[in-house]
């Protein structure tokens, strides 16, 4: 197949002649960019493209078209899911990146793999932040056209909510502008699920000026508060009662973690507070009460919200998430996950990194005054565990006890059951976008965009 490929590319090659094309898989240059967050299930692709302008993406998506060689484009290459083997190419946008910030029109283009950091750093410069994730190097346009789940949620809003436009290179090759006016429905599609539409060259998003986190500095308070996990019951009553006021604009983690040098298993919430950082105390008063071996909390710029965790962000190593949402906080069912996370790192203790967490956030995620693809404003908990092994062989035990803390926190009610589309493709696309109306409405739209399934067969099998 890889024969195939390579005389295909050929045509390719003449027609933009400074396109760089990685076809040697010993090369050390073809290895690094082939590399991906996970190694789990990490396949070799036959070549790897390297535009450099909208017009190269653009003419590589119409030879693949043609040719009908399957490919996947690359920003981040922070999912899970696109990885592709011998059979088809990675269109890699790695050459291909910016950032145009309107600061009278508070809004920001973005153009190919920009990852990010790199935005929350640009409009910070101008005193401005938009909705952006947890991931300093995850590529900023699929997060967006994911749902993006952000720190400033209840906010801003999803960062889906933030797409007023994009630039999007479509099934056929047809470069097509998107826009209220324009393609109002495609936008629809874009904002939630715009991965399964096509490669978008630039999105243009909404941006909001330091005042609206509460305070002129662009501050936003973050700490952590760490108990030995047998301290569990205690811990999980306070924040119980701590998620569920939404007087106090709360959110973070609750985390079960072997932090290193030590390695005991702790029960830790990394918390955040936005408004006034000198009102977070008071906010997290109830866990200071209940003294922590260790707290810290300090207000910090936003854009440095997400640092200090370049060893998980970086390529490489056996990665995963298991995030899915839920109605709400169940202390009991926590519990039994605290016994099947000490369960796995005490059997599997190359697993020692994994945490198993749960989400929460005070507030609703702010509603957008539009409808789209994304499904996700209901929902303010979510069990989100990290999962990092350095031994292949691990994989069925850490999979098993991910999959049975999913089962116990989501219990035995099916209807409530909620997938995040930044964090999986597996499980029924039903629990990713909800409602039968919108999921007619997106097959309708695939089928019209995407009818062979060029970027992928969601929405259409
Ligand atoms: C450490 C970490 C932290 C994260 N934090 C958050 C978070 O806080 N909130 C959140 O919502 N998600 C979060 N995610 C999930 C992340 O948003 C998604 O996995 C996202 O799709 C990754 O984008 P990428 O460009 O890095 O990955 P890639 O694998 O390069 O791309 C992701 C998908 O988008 C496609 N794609 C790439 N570029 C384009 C393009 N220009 N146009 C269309 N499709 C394209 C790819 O083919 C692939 O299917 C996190 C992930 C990691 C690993």
């Amino acid at each position: 197949m890889k024969a195939n490929i390579l005389s295909e590319l050929e045509p390719l090659g003449h027609s933009i002649p400074d396109l760089e094309i990685l076809t040697d898989q010993s090369s050390a240059k073809f290895r690094t960019f082939a590399e991906r967050w996970s190694d789990i299930d990490r396949k070799t692709p036959a070549a790897i493209l390297l535009p450099t302008t909208e017009e190269q993406i653009q003419k590589v998506v119409q030879w693949a078209s043609e040719t009908t060689v399957p490919f996947v484009a690359k920003s981040g290459g922070h999912s899970t899911w696109s990885t592709i083997d011998e059979t088809g190419v990675i269109v890699d946008l790695s050459n291909y990146s910016g950032i145009e910030v309107d600061v009278e029109a508070h809004t920001a283009t973005l153009k190919g793999s920009i990852v990010a950091k790199q935005v929350a750093v640009a409009l910070a410069e101008h005193g401005l932040f938009t909705a952006l994730g947890n991931g300093n190097p995850v590529g900023a346009i699929p997060y967006f056209l994911g749902g993006g789940a952000s720190v400033v949620t209840s906010i801003t809003g999803y960062g889906s909510d933030q797409i007023l436009s994009a630039r999007m290179i479509d099934a056929n090759g047809t470069l097509v502008e998107v826009t209220e006016t324009k393609e109002p429905d495609l936008l629809y599609a874009l904002r939630g699920a715009g991965q399964f539409f096509g490669v978008e060259t630039e999105l243009t998003v909404k941006t909001y000026p330091f005042a609206k986190l509460g305070n002129e500095e662009g501050l936003i308070w973050t700490g952590i508060f760490m108990f030995p996990v047998h301290r569990a019951d205690e811990v999980c009553s306070s924040m119980q009662v701590l998620m569920d006021d939404s007087s106090q604009a709360t959110a973070g983690l609750l985390m079960l973690m072997a932090p290193p040098p030590a390695r005991n298993p702790m029960i830790a919430v990394a918390a955040r507070y936005t408004g006034n950082p000198d009102d977070a105390q008071n906010a997290y008063k109830a866990l200071y009460d209940l003294k922590p071996v260790f707290a810290k909390g300090a207000a910090i710029p936003l854009h440095c919200v997400a640092d200090g965790r370049d060893a998980f962000n970086a390529h490489g190593g056996f990665k995963d998430f298991g995030v899915v949402g839920l109605p709400r906080f169940d202390k009991a069912a926590f519990l039994e996950v605290v016994e099947v996370w000490k369960d796995l790192i005490t059997n599997c203790p190359d697993a020692i990194d994994t945490s198993f967490n749960f989400q929460w956030d005070s507030r609703l995620a702010k509603a957008p005054g539009f409808e789209s693809a994304n499904s996700l404003h209901d929902i303010r908990f979510w069990l989100n565990n990290f999962i990092w092994y350095r031994d292949p062989t691990s994989r069925e035990r850490v999979d098993a006890a991910n999959k049975k803390s999913i089962e116990i926190m989501r219990g035995p009610d099916e209807t409530e059951y909620v997938d995040f589309v930044n964090g999986t493709r597996s499980g029924p696309i039903e629990l990713r976008f909800r409602n039968e109306h919108r999921l007619a409405k997106l097959r309708a739209l695939k089928k019209k965009w995407d009818p062979r399934g060029v970027f992928t067969r969601e929405l259409i099998d």
